[in-house]
């Protein structure tokens, strides 16, 4: 009778077992750097070690079908591909952001670091790209649908392996009583992945004495999950980690002959963005100045403004067009691959589904030229500013996409923060990360790195773990 107890029926659970399971997540945390900096404490994003606490997790793997598992692997190669070929067409992405060009300031500003990256002839050859792609299992469809390619700052690939290993190790000790089995949570190394790429790249650099920087924002609580990267590259690769602000860049930088660049005295192989993706990580035109040096640099960068571009919404609503795909990759059945991932994208200059979005906003998500987290409206809001823009003319229209709103499977997870646990109805989102290098017309890396899974409340819209709507979790293959 005990034994065939049907998986994830958390309805089931009594209090004083979840309470236990909750405890021993906790403790595991806390022994294994699963942590963030709590935001009590005014210093826990400046001085490492003071005023943490757990990152906030889902208490157990969510489901996830082996199929949809093995497909968004297959095809994390491929978005590698896509991503370097985008950004060596530099007329391709001027032109499709020519118009978001001119309705957003922000995107006008990293366009006029590329066309000027253009106009000096100057060319990446060592290209380092990590990545991460999200996706939602749409329920209706049963289909794997991608939210977004991440090219810049994809964040917690050092928590990804983490809250695996945290989940392989609850199901190891209560499994038994939970019916889950461990080794259904397939094995996550995306942060030595990830730690490898930036050492092969320093590797290409070829100086022994040079450094990797971490551009980082000047208060950064998730700290710990960029000092796992960095760990592993001391550890590993005996490979010297920096950490500046691109404030600290624009004062403490010099370049030396061949365009070096110099960082407080140390020579930089590969430049790690941790920062850089919003507008608030350029308060001054300081911040500005330093990407613009960091670019102009033959430092590798991770990524090069072609690559932050190339992730860009647009790009990607751009790339949904018919036969665009087509213009990138040779191999159909990559294309087909990649083409059945992609969701309804559409730009705003397209009257009927305008109209569509207007009758149903519930169907869509309107999306800025913005990364992050936080940005995107939904729902009656999508009506609201669809109405408001119609007001205002075609200018501001290009300063957004319509996306078909994806709709996963909601299930009853335990969300676990600040020490405590809440059942609650979730959705969740897989994140693949990716890791592609080449020096030249040889490609040293191109692999899937590891996964994220993250759940969230299915009423909330939004999904950053760190701007707080997401819990970090793994998958349970079924
Ligand atoms: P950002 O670049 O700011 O992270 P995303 O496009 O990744 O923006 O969207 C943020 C969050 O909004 C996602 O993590 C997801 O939870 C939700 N979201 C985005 N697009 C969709 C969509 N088409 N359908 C449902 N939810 C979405
Ligand atoms: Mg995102």
């Amino acid at each position: 009778m005990e034994s065939h107890k049907p998986m994830f029926q958390v309805e089931n659970f009594d209090d004083e077992f979840v309470q236990k399971l909750v405890y021993d997540a906790l403790v595991w945390c806390s022994l294994h750097g699963l942590v963030v900096g709590d935001k009590t404490y005014q210093k826990s994003g400046t001085v490492p070690g003071v005023g943490m606490t757990h990152a906030p997790i889902s208490l157990l793997p969510t489901q996830f079908p082996e199929s949809y598992w093995k497909q968004a692997c297959e095809v994390a190669p491929i978005f590698n591909e896509l991503v370097d070929r985008v950004s060596l067409d530099a007329k391709f992405i001027q032109d499709s952001l020519s118009r978001t060009k001119k309705a957003d300031i922000f995107t006008s500003r990293l366009l006029d670091i590329h066309s000027k990256m253009l106009e000096s002839n100057k060319k990446e050859d060592i290209r380092l790209g990590l990545h991460r792609s999200d996706y939602m299992l749409d329920e209706e469809t049963k289909s794997l649908l991608q939210i977004g390619m991440n090219t810049i700052s994809c964040s917690l690939p050092g928590f990804g392996r983490l809250v695996t290993e945290l989940h392989q190790s609850l199901l190891r000790s209560h499994g038994d009583h939970l019916g889950l089995d461990s080794e259904r949570v397939p094995k996550n190394t995306s942060n030595s992945q990830f730690a490898d790429a930036m050492a092969k790249a320093w590797l290409e650099y070829n100086n022994p004495r040079a450094v990797v920087m971490i551009v980082v924002q000047p208060d950064e609580r998730n700290m710990y999950d960029q000092h796992w990267l960095s760990s592993v590259l001391r550890e590993k690769h005996s490979i010297v980690t920096i950490r500046k602000s691109l404030a600290e860049v624009e004062t403490e930088w010099s370049v030396q002959e061949y365009g070096n660049l110099i960082v407080d005295g140390q020579e930089v192989s590969v430049v790690y963005y941790r920062s850089g993706y919003t507008p608030r990580d350029y308060p001054s035109e300081s911040e500005w100045n330093a990407r613009l040096l960091i670019e102009q640099s033959s430092a590798v960068k991770c990524p090069s403004i072609a690559y932050h571009l190339a992730g860009t919404k647009k790009i990607q609503q751009e790339l949904a067009k018919p036969g665009v795909l087509e213009r990138f990759m040779d191999n159909k059945d990559d294309v087909a691959k990649l083409r059945k991932c992609f969701a309804g994208l559409w730009s705003l200059d397209d009257p009927e589904i305008i109209k569509k979005a207007i009758e149903k906003p519930e169907l869509f998500v309107m999306k800025p030229q913005r990364e992050g987290g936080g940005n995107n409206i939904y729902g009656d809001d999508v009506r609201e500013n669809l109405l408001r823009l119609q007001k205002e003319g075609e200018e501001e229209n290009a300063a957004y996409i319509l996306m078909q709103r994806i709709f996963p499977k909601v299930s009853n997870v335990f969300l676990v923060r600040e020490g405590v646990y809440h059942r609650d109805q979730a959705i969740s989102e897989l994140g693949i990360y990716g890791a592609y290098l080449r020096n030249k017309e040889r490609v040293i890396i191109n692999e899937q790195s590891g996964y994220l899974m993250r759940t969230k409340v299915s009423s909330s819209d939004e999904g950053g773990v760190a701007a707080g709507f997401a819990v970090l979790d793994s998958i349970y293959l079924n």
